[in-house]
């Protein structure tokens, strides 16, 4: 029997963590030499199955056939060597808004990692794992009051501003605080542009250093965002290169700044090598290891997007029968699931994202990781989709069109890779449809088995 509350974070882990099939699974495969991607996919693969077998739509309980996650940690764990092989001299602080998973949470910080925040709650979690204050920066250049408070009462002196303003602000309620002066960037080549709101142009810079050390503040350092989902390397290099000159500037001003935080944008896909390259020979040339200058970063979605596959239920269809296709009676369908814009998917209004739908049940068959699971190559083959989600409004369309060699029905599985960053921490509960749902860890690399201590 599926439970089907959120609290079953908690209540699931333990269960899946000790399943011996998963680890006779994971075992036999490692004897074997089998690749890790292997392994990982045959993880994933069981995790989904065993828990869609178990349900059945014609009997379950309400919520039983809701949406769920399945986490593979062993993902985090490569993409944490991936770093350090392309980027050695820059330490992580995990943007945390990006997917505040605790268990995600837990390995990063076990890894070694800090951590960028932006709220209380989000530090308080941080906080509550052990983390030192030291590990965490308060990335927001425009803060809350009590917040400020709040971080100067528990030691979290790391922190941002652009503006004059918030610099009489942290004089006021923070004066101990460690602070980044954030610049503008060009993001316009970014998936999610930030420089609307964040950043001081470097004709702003001077004047804004010169009010810090008039209200006797400690600048330790410049931070920028060359925008979330960054494509443009050179992005990087340009930014790099400002924040160079804001250190001088910094040095007539009598500071003698030690870290740059080169901020987030990293994509996880193998867009990510050239970027990091680019990066690297900037700090080599701008900031060489003999200034003795740390370089942190806050990477979000490079952490966590391809750490989880979501699993959603048809959970109604509608066949459509077009007109215009006269004698031919090719015949369509809407597909509704019961995850949307307004849950999982709400990637695709605030994070321009494009999940693509794989099939993971057809008419009793368990298609996980198979051809037959992707969506028809050829633009005639197969019958065609639309993707709804379960709410009452017409915006609610995960996709609009996509062909499958199966015929999909009520009870049957989709399922969607990469919705690890901006999917269920944006989620809301619009139309009574939850916003929490189980999430299905399993850990498909050794060493972040040990640092977890699952065996
Ligand atoms: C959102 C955000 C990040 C993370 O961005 P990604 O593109 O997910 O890497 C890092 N730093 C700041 C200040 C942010 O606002």
């Amino acid at each position: 029997m599926v439970m089907a509350t959120a609290s079953l974070l908690e209540y699931i882990a333990p269960i899946t963590y000790h399943n011996t099939s998963n680890i006779d699974v994971f075992k036999k495969n490692n004897h074997h030499g089998v690749s890790h991607a292997h392994n990982a996919q045959q993880l994933i693969g069981d995790a989904l199955r065993q828990r869609v077998e178990n349900i059945d739509h014609e009997f379950c309980e309400p919520g039983d056939e809701d949406t769920f996650f399945v986490a593979d940690l062993g993902e985090v764990y490569r993409q944490q060597l991936r770093w350090k092989k392309n980027l050695p001299r820059v330490k992580p602080f995990y943007a945390v808004k990006c997917n505040p998973d605790p268990k995600v949470l837990r390995l990063l910080a076990e890894l070694g990692n800090g951590f960028d925040c932006a709220s209380k709650t989000e530090i308080e979690q941080v906080l509550d794992m052990g983390v030192d204050p030291s590990r965490i920066i308060y990335a927001q250049p425009c803060k809350t009051n009590s917040y400020v408070r709040y971080v100067a009462s528990k030691g979290v002196r790391q922190m941002t501003f652009d503006n004059a303003d918030e610099l009489r602000k942290i004089a006021k309620l923070y004066p101990d605080a460690e602070l980044f002066l954030r610049i503008l960037t060009d993001d316009s080549s970014s998936l999610c542009r930030l420089s609307l709101k964040f950043g001081a142009s470097l004709d702003a810079t001077d004047s804004l250093l010169g009010l810090a050390r008039e209200l006797n503040l400690n600048v330790v350092g410049v931070s920028f965002h060359v925008g979330s989902g960054a494509s443009d390397p050179l992005a990087f290099f340009k930014a790099v290169r400002d924040a160079y000159a804001v250190f001088n500037q910094a040095a007539a001003h009598g500071y003698s700044l030690r870290t740059l935080d080169v901020g987030g944008g990293f994509c996880s896909d193998a867009t990510f090598e050239g970027m990091a390259s680019v990066l690297r020979e900037a700090l080599d040339e701008f900031f060489p290891p003999h200034h003795g200058v740390s370089i942190i970063a806050e990477p979000g979605r490079y952490f966590v997007s391809s750490v989880f596959t979501i699993a959603c239920n048809i959970i109604a269809r509608r066949t459509v029968e077009d007109p215009r296709q006269g004698s031919n009676d090719e015949v369509s369908y809407m597909v509704y699931v019961n995850d949307g814009l307004y849950g999982n998917f709400s990637s695709i209004m605030f994070d321009h994202q494009n999940p693509v739908a794989k099939v993971l049940t057809s008419n009793s068959r368990f298609l996980y990781g198979t051809n037959s699971a992707s969506a028809a190559a050829n633009a005639a083959g197969g019958t065609e989709y639309s993707i709804w989600g379960p709410t009452c409004d017409g915006i609610d369309r995960i996709t609009e069109s996509i062909r499958f060699q199966q015929t999909l029905d009520v009870g049957d599985w989709l399922y969607f890779e990469d919705m690890g960053a901006y999917t269920s921490c944006s989620a809301t509960r619009f139309n009574g449809f939850t916003d929490r749902h189980d999430v299905i860890y399993v850990c498909s690399e050794p060493g972040a088995r040990a640092l977890l201590n699952l065996h």
